[in-house]
């Protein structure tokens, strides 16, 4: 009786997350975290109320997402019948607090309310996960990490002086560029709750420069971006070629640097790398504080598993953590898929999550990461890269030149393929399991001892693992 509301909020909640699962296999990481992560959903008997933090994210929900939350709702809704499904502005946390959070119930915000007051609201876009307490680190962020932190303590000061403007992290995909970027806004808020913060992904920079455009307001709109205390702008090599999005971009981020206001951006390599980017922004872009984030080495991938596992109060056992994170090597986006599924298939069982469990729900996954990376694909690699032939590899010559980059090979065969110690000896020229065991490592202790060996290794491996 207690329980029959609670349980059916449940089930409800299981909807939204089905449909939230789905949207966010569906649009990019920053799209989905500015306009999908934000809504909540209410429910009063039949209908559905979902909520969005403020007009921006309402009025964009409503012109590009609404459709298919629709659609996505209406397949996962085991209710049976059709619902009335309601957009609106408004907030249910009872948890958070903030200006916009005070009440009890849930508030609806006025949707005419004036842009001042919206922007002073534009933290909310925020995902309240992305934090720096969530945010594992390691060797290949730590940089990342504690430059973001100590732009966020900077911002948090009015009149800091140490300022490092922009703040730019760059680097692959799935790496927490983002994560990163959220944890910034968040933990200015968080010591500074009216600060004006405003994250957006460069798309929706840019849509809104197009509507700016074709209903004559492209002052009003820069204005507002001229008027935040923090701007935040995720993956801005989506700027290439787009010779008016930069013009508009430049100019905004020039006021916000004369006033002293901060700017971070993210983007998927270093400026200088993209190509269609006007010089003088590269040279904007690249004027502050630039850091790069890299894929996690595999204890840090382990403890990323485990955390959020723990978040999800599951238990990932250290060796199932380890199978997963030695086999999942991209990114940290497709680790956590991962896991999702994982725990998925261990609530479907009502089951621990054991060895076992993981190998039945990952084995398609597991099938595809290993079927790009051959050990000849791996000789390849590493052969051009110390500018020896590809038949060395398979040689009997124990020359240092040639022995060395063997005994990598070997260990990066090991360690990027699911190959038994004596197939890869066999794919090395017929030799012994115990020659791929005696390389692996020798290897490791170089790696340990010698600089360069790591760096070698750190680059061959990224390498091998690029598409
Ligand atoms: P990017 O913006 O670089 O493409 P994201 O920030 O969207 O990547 O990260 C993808 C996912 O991986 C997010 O859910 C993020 O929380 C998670 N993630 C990435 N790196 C870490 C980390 N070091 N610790 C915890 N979670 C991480
Ligand atoms: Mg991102």
């Amino acid at each position: 009786m207690e329980n029959k509301n609670e349980r059916l909020k449940a089930g409800e909640h299981h909807v939204w997350r089905g449909v939230s699962q789905r949207l966010s296999e569906e649009l990019s990481s920053s799209d989905f975290n500015t306009w999908i992560r934000p809504l909540q959903m209410r429910c009063e008997g039949d209908d559905v109320v979902v909520l969005a933090p403020n007009r921006w994210v309402k009025e964009e929900v409503e012109r590009s997402y609404w459709s298919r939350i629709l659609e996505l709702f209406a397949s996962n809704d085991l209710n049976g019948h059709a619902r009335h499904m309601e957009l609106a502005v408004g907030s249910q946390d009872l948890a958070l607090g903030g200006p916009l959070r005070a009440g009890p119930r849930t508030r609806f915000e006025d949707d005419r309310k004036d842009d001042a007051e919206a922007i002073a609201s534009m933290g909310q876009g925020l995902n309240r996960d992305f934090v720096f307490e969530t945010f594992v680190e390691g060797k290949s962020n730590e940089l990342a990490k504690a430059g973001a932190f100590r732009v966020a303590s900077a911002c948090a000061v009015p009149e800091s002086a140490a300022r490092h403007n922009p703040l730019l992290m760059y680097g692959g995909v799935g790496l927490g560029k983002t994560h990163l970027m959220h944890a910034v806004g968040n933990e200015i808020l968080s010591r500074v709750p009216n600060m004006k913060v405003l994250y957006m992904s460069s798309q929706s920079f840019g849509n809104d420069i197009v509507r700016g455009i074709r209903t004559h307001t492209i002052q009003d709109i820069t204005q507002r971006y001229r008027g935040v205390d923090v701007l935040m702008i995720d993956d801005v090599q989506f700027f290439a070629d787009k010779a008016r999005f930069q013009e508009e971009l430049f100019h905004v981020f020039n006021t916000l640097l004369d006033r002293g206001k901060q700017v971070v951006l993210t983007s998927d390599r270093y400026p200088t790398a993209i190509k269609g980017l006007e010089s003088r922004l590269k040279s904007r872009f690249i004027g502050g504080l630039a850091v790069e984030v890299d894929l996690p080495e595999l204890e840090t991938r382990v403890a990323i598993l485990q955390n959020k596992g723990e978040a999800e109060g599951v238990e990932i056992p250290v060796d199932v953590a380890f199978h997963i994170a030695e086999r999942i090597r991209s990114n940290v986006r497709e680790l956590e898929g991962a896991l999702q599924r994982v725990i998925a298939s261990a609530r479907f069982a009502g089951a621990a999550v054991t060895l076992d469990l993981v190998q039945r729900a990952l084995r398609d996954l597991f099938a595809i990461q290993n079927r790009h990376i051959t050990v000849d694909h791996i000789q390849q690699v590493v052969a051009k890269y110390y500018k020896i032939r590809h038949s060395d590899m398979l040689s009997k010559s124990r020359t240092r030149a040639v022995a060395r980059p063997r005994q990598l090979a070997m260990c990066l065969a090991k360690e990027c393929t699911n190959h038994s110690l004596p197939e890869i000896g066999e794919r090395f020229g017929g030799r012994d399991h115990t020659t791929v065991m005696h390389a692996c490592k020798k290897i490791a202790a170089l790696r340990e001892n010698n600089n360069d060996m790591a760096e070698d290794y750190r680059n061959l491996f990224r390498l091998v693992n690029q598409d």
